[in-house]
């Protein structure tokens, strides 16, 4: 019987389809690793050896060990009272953890990982879930085994802070506390282990998941109501109880205006929406349609933005523009390139970029999605000498600026599973010069580019995002056709 590991509880976190593939799937049906994660995976693994070294000193330290030895090893050094254990292995019946720091304490051992990550999120700081499945998962085996504390855990931050979790305290919509979060994922991980079916979906994060292939086929399969945009994994639940396939769904009569559903969380506009998108992914023939006029603006001028930026280093490293003064197919790119990894860098990066805002006053600005404007405002709290949060207010005003995304969203459907920028600029005909182009590869390639220097990689990274904005263009322009004769000539559907 396979042991149940706290990886397992966090990878059924993220999704549930996934630990039943890894656990029961074939392996040869598996995707590459896509580079984006190895490298994360690099990344994390560093920062782990980094942070770990520090602690080397007076600990008994288990990590080069075979896994039995650690397991032996570790219960030694718990019974000669260590302070420290590093790369510990602890084992209860079905159970296994593999905790990077055991820390005695007047109450017993605390399991402890090194993430690098911060380990509270959102406005409340509430706990990581990923990060609380794997520590609650230690901590309810030391209680179990006796030997040590099931009450707490803890995480050892990207900046090498110590972040207790308290696995009594209820947090969250459904105030559930840590130890009841942990008991429940472990039901489920036990039963999928021993058989339980597991559904997938269609999602942002398949784009990375090793079983890409494997569920877009089942997907596709099935006519899953997840293949509707807008329509994710919990709505799916609540919506195919009056219609279990996209198909069938788009034979439902539209529900009466202001009147109920009986669908939690659809009502009436909701769902008649989603038979509309149903309708046009289940007609074969059937392209995008505008609901309602899309008012783009007919400024002469139009510039499409985007920028890149680095998660792992918290940088905003370029910043792309893409200007049409006569219409499409004039266009010209103008691009800042942090030339340090630094905050030094981004803050050269960002002014020169505002400094191009304030330059073209009287253009209109066009980007796509909401990221823009997060990281336009993120950049002014880290440089506030560059300028003021009101002079970004001014940039992203609805008056000189449109999210394209929110036009899209808003006043059109498509026959489209995805309304990202890539799918939907595809569907229009656009083509990316690189062979691989997406946000997490440009990252992985920026990552690589800092590490070797090498000027090729910075060319790659250009071009993508001179790519990126020059498809915002072709949107644009694809939209406006659409609203002026209602069709979109050479669509074609791009999944
Ligand atoms: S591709 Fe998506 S649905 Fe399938 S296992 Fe991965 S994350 Fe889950």
């Amino acid at each position: 019987m396979r042991a149940i590991s706290g990886t397992m509880l966090r990878d059924l976190l993220v999704c549930e389809r996934r630990l039943g593939l890894d656990l029961h799937g074939d392996p040869s049906l598996r995707d590459a690793t896509s580079p984006f994660v190895k490298m994360l995976w690099a990344n994390g693994l560093a920062h782990e050896a980094h942070v770990l070294s520090d602690m080397q000193q007076g600990a008994t330290d288990l990590r080069q060990l075979p896994r039995e030895e650690r397991e032996r090893g570790t219960k030694e050094a718990i019974a000669a009272g260590a302070d420290i254990i590093l790369g510990s292995v602890i084992v209860h019946d079905d159970l296994i953890g593999m905790p990077d720091v055991l820390m005695r304490t007047p109450a017993g051992y605390v399991a402890a990982d090194v993430k690098a990550g911060a380990a509270t999120e959102g406005p409340s700081d509430a706990y990581k879930r990923e990060y609380l499945a794997q520590v609650a998962h230690y901590s309810f085996i030391l209680g179990q085994s006796g030997l040590g504390r099931s009450d707490v855990a803890a995480i050892i931050d990207a900046n090498g802070h110590l972040v207790e979790y308290d696995l009594a305290l209820p947090f969250g919509r459904d105030r559930a506390d840590g130890a009841t979060r942990h008991l429940e994922l472990l039901a489920r991980a036990r039963a999928i282990r021993d058989g339980a079916a597991t559904r997938g979906a269609i999602a942002a994060k398949c784009s990375l998941c090793d079983w890409r292939s494997v569920c877009r086929r089942e997907m596709t399969d099935a006519d899953d109501l997840t293949r509707i945009a807008g329509l994710g994994r919990a709505l799916r639940d609540a919506v195919e109880t009056i219609a279990p396939t996209v198909s069938a769904l788009a034979l439902v009569p539209h529900p009466e205006t202001g009147r109920a559903t009986g669908i939690p969380g659809v009502g009436p506009d909701r769902l008649a929406r989603f038979i509309d998108r149903a309708r046009l992914i289940a007609d074969p023939d059937a392209g995008p349609v505008t609901r309602e006029p899309l008012l783009l603006p007919g400024n002469p001028h139009a510039v499409d933005f985007d920028v890149e930026a680095d998660p792992v280093r918290g940088l905003v490293y370029l910043h792309g523009f893409w200007h049409e003064v006569d219409g499409p197919g004039s266009g010209s790119f103008v691009h800042f390139f942090a030339e340090t990894a630094d905050a030094a860098g981004e803050r050269i990066a960002f002014a020169q970029a505002i400094d191009h805002f304030r330059l073209h006053r009287d253009a209109h600005w066009f980007h796509y999605s909401a990221y823009e404007r997060t990281a336009y405002r993120g950049l002014q709290r880290r440089h506030p000498d560059v300028c003021a949060e009101d002079e970004i207010d001014e940039i992203f005003d609805p008056s000189r600026c449109t999210d394209l995304y929110q036009v899209i969203a808003r006043s059109t459907d498509w026959p489209l599973t995805s309304y990202s920028i890539k799918s939907i600029a595809k569907s229009c005909g656009f083509r990316w010069e690189d062979v691989d182009p997406s946000g997490a590869a440009s990252v992985q390639w920026y990552d690589q580019f800092v590490q070797t220097g090498d000027a090729t990689l910075r060319e790659r990274i250009t071009i993508y995002n001179r790519d990126d904005v020059r498809a915002s263009a072709r949107v644009r322009e694809a939209l406006a056709e659409l609203e002026l004769t209602g069709r979109i000539e050479g669509f074609r559907r791009s999944e």
